[in-house]
């Protein structure tokens, strides 16, 4: 028996195991106790003809708001693949490791998705979408001022955006000109649970200044527990690979739980941040995540962005006066000096070209930043 992470194509080495486990007849009282654990809950398929755990997952997210890990066990098929990543399973139990390419495949083989879905909630055309997004961005390249970007992403995007920030000075600017704009944002940060004191005390004083709440959105402690089982409290030193690994756990599963269901998303990344982000458009439709990313500041230089920021008298992370630029957390992010490239202080013991932490590349275009 092998895990495989469904929104990623790839096995996962865990031992762990459904904290409560569904059949297909379960009522709503035993889907209210599941989703009440907390925990893994496994929905089993007796035959891969009995499509009760679809509707089964799906009535977990959209009825009980169940935000956790759904396991699909039991008679699993590849072809079961994309369906149950739909209806919003994140792991299947399949029985041999060895089918791990026959299920990649079978996550991106259906390439148009017209019906709506736990990840596509509307019923989208994939080439509509990607139309729709290549033509904000086009729109956003004209448009000057951030408010107003914001302003013209809100119109254009229909349904839930999301704006995952980092506290970081981009997301600052950019967390002003939403408060500026008055458009209904929904904002978040993700609590790696290895911050700097620094941007949780950022998180406060912003909250003063735009009367207002960022929601702090954990990891799955059982994750945490068996990531740091497996490789120690530092293993991300070790390897790139362990790396990931820890970014995976603390950082991308978390965000794409909070994506789910999201039309919008809107991140501070900026093309001059490094070489894998030169080309980065101001908006651009997420096939993955099945949701439109939204870079507003995508075309903005350092010097436009601390003017911004000094302008406004935006609140920011004590830090960048102390030589942090880019600001993660805080065992694999150090000062940098000046003239330095503004990301050398992110993991800095590894290659320049491995510095992603995943969160802003497609899981199923391996390598390429989204
Ligand atoms: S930045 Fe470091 S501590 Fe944070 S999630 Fe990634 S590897 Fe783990």
């Amino acid at each position: 028996m092998a895990l495989l992470d469904l929104q990623t194509g790839t096995l996962l080495d865990r031992r762990d195991g459904p904290a409560v486990l569904l059949d297909p007849t379960a009522d709503a009282a035993a889907l209210a106790a599941a989703a009440a654990t907390g925990g893994i809950v496994g929905i089993h398929f007796p035959s891969f003809g009995d499509g009760r755990g679809h509707s089964l997952a799906v009535l977990l997210r959209e009825r009980h708001g169940f935000k956790g890990e759904i396991r699909a066990v039991g008679y699993l098929i590849p072809d079961l693949a994309p369906f149950l990543l739909r209806s919003g399973f994140d792991t299947a139990e399949i029985t041999d490791a060895n089918d791990v390419g026959t299920w990649q495949r079978a996550l991106t083989r259906i390439k148009h998705i017209y019906q709506p879905g736990f990840r596509n909630p509307a019923p989208l055309r994939r080439d509509a979408s990607r139309k729709e997004a290549s033509d904000l961005d086009a729109r956003l390249a004209e448009i000057d001022d951030l408010a107003f970007r914001i302003a013209e992403l809100r119109r254009s995007v229909k349904g839930r955006i999301s704006f995952s920030t980092s506290l970081g000075l981009e997301d600052q600017a950019i967390l002003h000109a939403i408060a500026e704009s008055g458009a209904d944002i929904d904002f978040f940060t993700l609590d790696t649970g290895r911050l700097f004191p620094e941007v949780l005390e950022t998180v406060e004083l912003s909250e003063i200044r735009y009367r207002l709440r960022i929601r702090l959105v954990s990891p799955d402690a059982a994750e945490i527990e068996a990531l740091v089982a497996r490789d120690g409290v530092f293993g991300f030193r070790q390897s790139v690979e362990n790396r990931l690994g820890c970014c995976e756990v603390r950082k991308v599963r978390p965000l794409n739980r909070e994506l789910a269901g999201a039309a919008g998303w809107i991140t501070g990344v900026r093309r001059e941040h490094s070489d894998t982000r030169a080309e980065v458009p101001f908006a651009t439709w997420d096939a993955a995540r099945a949701l439109t990313k939204i870079n507003p500041v995508a075309d903005w230089s350092t010097a436009r962005l601390t003017a911004y920021i000094s302008a406004h008298n935006i609140p920011v992370n004590p830090l960048h006066s102390r030589g942090f630029i880019s600001i993660g957390c805080a065992p694999c992010t150090r000062a940098v000096q000046p003239g330095e490239d503004p990301r050398a202080g992110r993991w800095w013991w590894e290659n320049e070209d491995k510095k992603e932490c995943g969160l802003h590349m497609n899981p199923h275009r391996e390598g390429k930043a989204a």
